[in-house]
């Protein structure tokens, strides 16, 4: 029998019929794809930062509930101490959890959309059911029609992304609300992820909503905020959710340079906030060019900014043409039916944005 065969016969087939995620080839671009930071730490930092990693052993497993991590998250997120965190190798990773142990047959995983793409991605690997509920043609939620998705499929885990990537916005609070407890009912019970990936940048927090409903984990990540290399995720949630999360975690899942870095970059956040702070800055220039340029700006609470093209040339033109000008951003055309003719440019360093900018005016003829 061939290879081809073999596999074929073998792997499951929504697995073949799945693309990897994808990451396309950035050196020597300016990288304006990916939501990262673009600053690099103070010199001095990453002096103090170096002779700590020296000390690392690598030839012991790391500690596997990662003490310093745990508790350099708790104090500059001010986690109450009732409250446990789990930590993942990225937020994907706790996804992936999430959905594990949600997996009972014939259980679903329902998110608006357009949405972050890993939810059905990672529902597919653990061969549940998915359901993506379209957003507002404003990319607000559509209340009635997440609650009638609900009523129908009853979902055992919801992702609601706030800010929500790719679209950069946040939820009316009141239609959150009225998921959640739609999650939580006589006929129907869920547990709601309240994915919170861009809080950096965001002007909402949620954590106290873990008080609130008991259906509810807040999930973060250090990727936008500066770590993205590092790869941590983290999940805050009551100790019922968590203790039997933590059963399925690998145990260790968090490796001793992610634990050294993660502990020394959390004595340290008042840089990495200080770097978010001029990102939110530049965001709102960002915001004003890019209108001034012809292209029509969706609101943002995250460190990128949603556009539809402008009428001069297509968002795939665009994004062909910043290509050749070494100008990597995302084309989400054709990612989603409510994203047709739409690009997403990261907020990148000041000197990043205005080389951005250059090559638009070249691209747009609005010199
Ligand atoms: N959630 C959202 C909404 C995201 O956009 C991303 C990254 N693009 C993630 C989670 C995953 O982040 P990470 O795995 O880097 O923690």
């Amino acid at each position: 029998m061939s290879i081809e065969t073999l596999v074929a016969n073998l792997i499951r087939p929504e697995i073949r019929a799945l693309q990897a995620y994808p990451v396309g080839k950035a050196e020597g671009m300016v990288k304006l794809d990916a939501m990262e930071n673009p600053f690099r730490w103070p010199q001095e930092m990453v002096s103090e930062w170096q002779s700590l990693l020296a000390d690392c052993a690598l030839n012991r497993y790391p500690n596997p509930v990662a003490p310093e991590v745990v508790a350099g998250l708790r104090e500059v997120m001010e986690v109450p101490e009732q409250y446990e965190v789990l930590l993942g190798n990225g937020s994907d990773e706790i996804i992936q959890l999430l959905a594990m142990a949600l997996a009972k047959p014939g259980a679903c995983v329902l998110a608006p959309e357009p949405g972050f793409v890993m939810y059905k991605m990672i529902a597919t690997f653990v061969g549940v059911d998915y359901c993506g509920v379209p957003l507002k043609e404003d990319f607000s939620l559509d209340r009635d029609a997440m609650l009638a998705a609900i009523a129908d499929k009853k979902p055992a885990l919801v992702f609601l992304a706030q800010p929500n990537n790719p679209t950069g916005n946040l939820w009316a609070e009141d239609d959150l609300v009225a998921i959640i407890e739609a999650c939580n009912a006589p006929d129907h019970q869920g547990l709601v992820v309240l994915d919170e990936a861009y809080l950096p940048f965001s002007s909402r927090n949620h954590l106290n909503w873990l008080d609130r409903f008991e259906n509810v984990v807040v999930m973060r990540t250090l990727s936008k905020v500066g770590l993205a290399g590092l790869r941590l995720g983290m999940l805050f949630g009551r100790k019922e959710w968590l203790s039997e999360l933590d059963k399925i975690r690998m145990p260790y899942n968090i490796n001793v340079l992610t634990q050294a870095s993660a502990a020394f970059a959390l004595k340290h956040y008042v840089v990495l906030m200080q770097q978010c702070e001029i990102l939110k800055a530049e965001r709102t220039s960002m915001q004003q060019k890019l209108t001034q340029l012809g292209f029509s700006v969706f609101e943002s609470e995250a460190n990128f900014v949603l556009v539809g093209a402008p009428e001069s040339a297509t968002a795939r033109e665009i994004f062909d043409a910043l290509k050749q000008e070494n100008i990597l951003i995302k084309c989400t055309d054709g990612a989603h039916p409510l994203l047709a003719n739409t690009l997403r440019f990261t907020v990148g360093a000041p000197e990043e944005n205005s080389a951005l900018f250059a090559a638009l005016s070249r691209i747009l003829n609005a010199d």
